[in-house]
């Protein structure tokens, strides 16, 4: 079973909605979902007791029981085929449904572009038309080839579909354990294949969510959330696994975040 080296550090980018256009999405969010208004966040922050495992934006979830439209902008069959066969996994647990087909409209565009790495828009940005016109994707992965490990497959389009619900990278939780060593992480995220500016590294890697800005539970080192870091990136000397299923507490979580009427 091969696995992706931690050195090729293969991770995602969060898909950021410049400050201009934050208001209208907080606007579509609500209007997709009410749960997600300042009501819904304290009734969320009021049920964080329970021990569910990852952290979510509150305020992107979709309407739980909707169906999204998943639409591939390019990609082989075989691409393609892989890619709605892992994302389904999702399905099994959240009370949401996915229709891949060719609905001009639909809310999640599939790309398989080689530039700019993989990344998704998170939750209901993806109805952001500023940010995501309907002709463009609001999801892409940059290495999965038709010649890809299935394991690979598993790992990233789970974890991009998972944005695509509205969780966030474990690795920024608030309530995560993880503590950097800051200058291995500078070093190593400033170069090749990254080639990140400070500022950069700071948003992808080193800066946890605010609490007030979701729903964080327990962190969760087997989340899908979680990307593998090598150990000399955290103090202590213990790397983080290479995620590649949904952990129970992904499963409890989403089946939370969209539950059943
Ligand atoms: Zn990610």
């Amino acid at each position: 079973m091969k696995k992706t080296k931690g050195k090729s550090l293969r991770i995602c980018v969060d898909r950021v909605i410049p400050l201009k256009w934050k208001a209208d999405a907080a606007a579509l969010a609500v209007k997709e979902n009410p749960a997600n208004g300042p009501r819904g966040l304290r009734m969320m922050l009021g049920a964080s007791a329970h021990p569910v495992k990852m952290a979510l934006y509150t305020g992107k979830r979709w309407k739980p029981g909707r169906k999204l439209g998943i639409r591939f902008l390019d990609g082989s069959k075989t691409q393609r085929s892989l890619t709605e066969h892992f994302a389904a996994m999702w399905l099994r647990y959240a009370n949401i449904g996915m229709e891949f087909g060719s609905d001009p409209k639909a809310e999640v565009r599939v790309s398989f572009q080689a530039d700019p790495g993989s990344w998704s828009a998170v939750g209901t940005d993806c109805l952001l038309r500023d940010a995501f016109p309907l002709a463009e994707p609001t999801m892409n992965f940059g290495w999965l080839r038709d010649d890809t490990e299935e394991e690979e497959y598993r790992r990233v389009v789970l974890h991009e579909f998972g944005h695509a619900l509205a969780a966030i990278h474990e690795h920024q939780n608030p309530r995560g354990g993880i503590r950097w060593n800051e200058k291995a992480v500078y070093d190593t995220f400033s170069g090749p294949p990254n080639n990140w500016s400070k500022e950069e590294i700071d948003f992808n890697i080193l800066q946890k969510y605010k609490l007030d800005q979701l729903n964080a539970t327990a962190f969760d080192p087997k989340s899908i959330m979680l990307y593998s870091f090598p150990p000399e990136l955290i103090q202590g000397g213990k790397g983080t696994r290479n995620n590649n299923d949904l952990s129970a507490g992904d499963r409890k979580f989403i089946a939370r975040m969209y539950a059943k009427a």
